[in-house]
């Protein structure tokens, strides 16, 4: 029987990517995958730093593992990603057991790391731990979806945002080569995958610490959009998270002109105030951040636009706050990831005070989600009678007579259905019927043979 590994990830879908190289790593070295810790011969937590509530979760998890590791001692713990690398001495000193920790830019350490950690029981070092090391090696890839890819572009975080503990977790950035990226994405495309997500911290700052291509062209992420749009029309390209700093123009209108990159924009805003944002040193003003979106609606109409925001930063005054809603209420996302600040040590706002009190903070939150929802409703009733192009990604967990999939703009879609008519992976035009909070219920209409162009999108929008 082979020997079983078991992999809990919080966080982001970068770390839900770096899953799955640690799981094709894993399988390489004739490991199979269990959905039952108990039964696992290597437990990896793939661990977030962002928040202070998976920081928690995490060292209650250890705890059980712990007991676990004292019935079964040749079990292998491993740590890993962003609360690896940040809390390493923390880890080490309150759970000994932990035989691995492996930062976000060692991943491919691992098989090394694992085969030592088997040889020398409880000998946590620190070879996955080095901030410096080059993120950008090829590893296999256990993919969690056949349809819908991630794919890394550049690793890391140039920004110093006060309140941000990725750039001490994930280092400066590093962009892979172009080259590897296209293979990758070709490789995807030829074995039947039709949607990818270019991945990274900053996705749009990529490129800028890459050589001139030998016949002068300089690598930006406008530049790679193009060559991926080229790859195969039937292949869908999203991307996150961009940077407001690095947009401009030609981004724009590259977005708007490519037929493969998708009608959805995820644009992090944070807050709607510039004494805020400045003292988040997000280094971008509401006006400029309104300026972006105002231009790709105005190339892109339809596009839909969600965005990430902080209530309670540190000196968040009402009229700040105020200033958040205000942004959400002319903006209008389709939606949107809306968190309590809460202090990460390490951060430079580590140091200032968190002087907004709890209660304020969860009230401000409160408010902020109610708009948001009732603006994400009022936006998919809208929509309701149109026509999409849907993905099929399968059965729906909830209903098993319905298949499900997202628009281009990035809605969920559930329809009544089989597989045996609209496959996996097959694109099917859907009129939606009735509109929810995170998506739509619709009816199939027909297979698409390939995907929509922009324009009939526009047009068949009721
Ligand atoms: Fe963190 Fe700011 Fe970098 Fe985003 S841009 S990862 S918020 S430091």
């Amino acid at each position: 029987m082979k020997p079983r590994y078991y992999i809990q990830t919080y966080g982001c879908q970068m770390n839900v990517h770096d899953s799955e190289r640690m799981a094709g790593m894993l399988d390489d070295l004739g490991y199979e995958p269990t959905a039952v810790a108990d039964e696992a011969h290597v437990i990896l937590m793939n661990t977030c730093a962002v928040r202070e509530r998976p920081e928690h979760k995490l060292y209650s998890e250890l705890g059980s593992l712990r007991k676990l590791k004292k019935s079964n001692p040749d079990l292998i713990i491993g740590v890993a990603g962003c609360m690896a690398q940040r809390e390493a001495d923390g880890i080490r000193a309150r759970v000994p057991e932990v035989d691995i920790l492996l930062g976000p830019r060692n991943l491919h350490h691992l098989p090394h790391l694992l085969r030592r950690a088997q040889s020398e029981h409880h000998n946590q070092n620190a070879d996955g731990l080095d901030l410096e090391c080059d993120p950008t090696p090829a590893t296999p890839v256990r993919r969690s979806s056949a349809v819908s890819a991630y794919v890394d572009i550049i690793f890391g975080c140039n920004f110093n945002c006060t309140y941000c503990a990725v750039p001490s977790a994930r280092g400066r950035e590093v962009s892979r080569s172009p080259q590897e990226v296209l293979d990758e994405i070709k490789q995807l495309s030829d074995l039947g995958y039709r949607e990818v997500t270019l991945l990274g911290q900053t996705v749009n700052a990529y490129g800028h610490d890459l050589e001139k291509l030998p016949d002068g062209s300089r690598v930006d992420f406008a530049w790679l959009l193009e060559q991926i749009n080229g790859i195969n029309s039937k292949l869908r390209v999203r991307f996150t998270s961009p940077h407001p700093m690095y947009f401009n123009q030609r981004l724009i209108e590259s977005i708007a002109a490519l037929p493969a990159v998708c009608e959805h924009l995820h644009l992090p805003l944070q807050s709607g105030d510039n004494e805020c944002l400045k003292r988040m040193k997000r280094t971008y003003t509401i006006e400029k951040y309104r300026r972006i979106i105002d231009s790709i609606r105005e190339k892109i109409p339809g596009v839909s636009v969600t965005t990430d925001a902080i209530v309670g930063f540190c000196g968040e005054s009402e009229e700040e706050f105020a200033g958040t809603l205000r942004a959400f209420e002319e903006i209008q996302f389709d939606q949107a990831y809306m968190f309590a600040y809460s202090p990460r040590h390490t951060t430079e706002a580590w140091e200032w005070a968190n002087d907004v009190p709890h209660e304020t903070k969860q009230r401000r939150l409160r408010e902020l989600i109610d708009l948001q929802n009732h603006t994400a409703r009022e936006k998919n009733r809208a929509l309701v009678g149109g026509s999409y192009e849907v993905l099929v990604e399968g059965v729906s967990d909830k209903d098993p007579t319905r298949l499900m999939g997202r628009t281009r703009g990035n809605k969920l879609v559930l329809f009544p259905g089989e597989s045996d008519n609209y496959p996996v992976g097959s694109f099917v035009e859907v009129v939606t019927h009735e509109a929810f909070l995170w998506g739509f219920v619709g009816e199939a209409q027909r297979l698409v043979a390939r995907p929509a162009s922009r324009k009939i999108i526009e047009l068949s929008v009721v």
